[in-house]
């Protein structure tokens, strides 16, 4: 199928041929014709497989026939990255199209707060806002909502982890009832469901997910003491050929003991957490896309739904504690599918978190020997392991829904 075949609007077609976007991919095939009818719809499918143009080219193709002065679509996304880029996307399509759009979110400076704020005012078509930042304008000032035809809900999945459910509810609220609602999601948890059934008309479903990676992504792993997690970045860095690599740490205080030793072997790098403003955090991105350097070392801050181009390689310095959040993490690599690289450092006490990561992608990962002149590695041995919690991590949520075969792995 071509995106020819689903009948836009020829400036919309203009704005696809300008972004090379030729065929749509599964998600857009299912979603798009069903939004262009009008109904509600559930529509989950992994990270990188395109969900944002399957919600903005049916809304910009309707909002496009007839112009109007008012708030006309909310969409609502959990960071503020994901807001400017959903923003982005759509200035691309609508380039010939010209149906307005504002992003809303926090932490930008007077004048970023004066221009979203007269953005609503005015009534720009096309919101795309994160919750908290759009309930405090909408409690200062007088902003009419009584045209808002669209709501869509990006990566809910993400919003209810991030605790977003009551203001998503509290937006709701002073939302028309007579509306068109859309939820997108990577995951499908049973509160998504409860939401859904909360906030939706009858929806359509669309379904393209079964959470797993892309097969594209290469991924390998390496059993390793902590202590010997930081040399082995190190030695992965020096030895392999990338463009762009993003090492996770799922703490901040991992960043530095990792930047510490990628300096001490003439690696630089940059990093990204919650402890940079959002002016740094946009300047660290921006350049990293611009690849103006190659080693970024990041929280999970950057593992869902941002959109980096060609990123050759992930590691992963620890195991998310949530199995999902792997795959959103190695989701950076091989997206659309160019080819990509993951490799995972697997200690001693997260064995049973990686066994767990296995079974949810039904697939038993490459355990690679430790370089020479690291030392000894641990065995992978999780079953042993299960009984023996890590005091320092969180509950760990076991995935109940996973049915499949038990993965096979390497006995070293
Ligand atoms: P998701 O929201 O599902 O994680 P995105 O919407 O961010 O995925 O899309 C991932 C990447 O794929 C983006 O770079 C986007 O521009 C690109 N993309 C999406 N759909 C198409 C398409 N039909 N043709 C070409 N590129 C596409
Ligand atoms: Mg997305």
């Amino acid at each position: 199928m071509t995106f020819k075949e689903l009948n836009f609007h020829q400036d919309i077609q203009e704005g696809l041929d300008a972004m090379y976007f030729e065929k749509p991919t599964p998600v857009q095939e299912l979603a798009i014709p069903v939004i262009m009818e009008g109904r509600d719809i559930i529509a989950c499918a992994q990270t990188g497989t395109g969900k944002t143009a399957a919600f903005l080219l049916p809304i910009l193709n309707e909002l496009h026939k007839v112009k109007k002065k008012k708030i006309r679509a909310i969409i609502i996304a959990p960071t503020r990255e994901l807001a400017q880029q959903i923003d982005q996307q759509f200035d691309g399509f609508s380039y010939f199209a010209h149906v307005s759009s504002q992003a809303v979110y926090g932490g930008g400076d007077g004048n970023t707060w004066t221009a979203q704020s007269e953005a609503l005012k005015k009534g720009t078509e096309v919101i795309i806002a994160t919750p908290g930042r759009l309930l405090s304008f909408l409690s200062l000032a007088n902003i009419d909502l009584s045209g808002v035809e669209y709501l869509i809900l990006d990566e809910a999945d993400r919003m209810l982890d991030m605790g977003f459910n009551h203001d998503i509810m509290r937006i709701v609220d002073k939302l028309p009832k007579q509306r068109q609602t859309l939820l997108f999601s990577a995951t499908m948890p049973s509160k998504i469901v409860k939401l859904a059934q909360s906030i939706l008309q009858n929806p359509a479903r669309v379904n393209v997910a079964i959470s797993k990676p892309a097969e594209t992504i290469c991924q390998e792993a390496y059993l390793a003491y902590d202590k010997q997690k930081a040399p082995l970045v190190a030695h992965i860095l020096k030895k392999m050929d990338f463009d762009s690599v993003i090492v996770f740490s799922s703490t901040k205080k991992n960043i530095s003991v990792i930047q510490r030793e990628l300096k001490k072997h003439g690696i630089p790098s940059k990093a990204m957490s919650s402890d940079l403003e959002q002016k740094e955090r946009e300047e660290v991105m921006g350049q990293f896309k611009a690849k103006k350097f190659t080693t970024l070392v990041a929280t999970d801050i950057v593992s869902r739904g941002i959109d980096i181009k060609g990123i050759s390689l992930v590691i992963n310095y620890d195991i998310p504690s949530d199995a999902e959040d792997y795959i959103h993490r190695i989701g950076r690599t091989g997206r659309n599918a160019s080819e990509g690289h993951a490799i995972t450092l697997i200690n001693d006490r997260d064995q049973i978190l990686f066994f767990n990561i296995e079974a949810l992608i039904d697939k038993a990962i490459d355990k690679l020997p430790l370089p020479d002149g690291l030392g000894e590695a641990p065995v992978y041995e999780p079953e042993k392991k299960r009984n023996k919690p890590n005091p320092n991590r969180k509950k760990k949520k076991f995935n109940s829904n996973y049915k499949g075969s038990k993965p096979k792995y390497n006995k070293k």
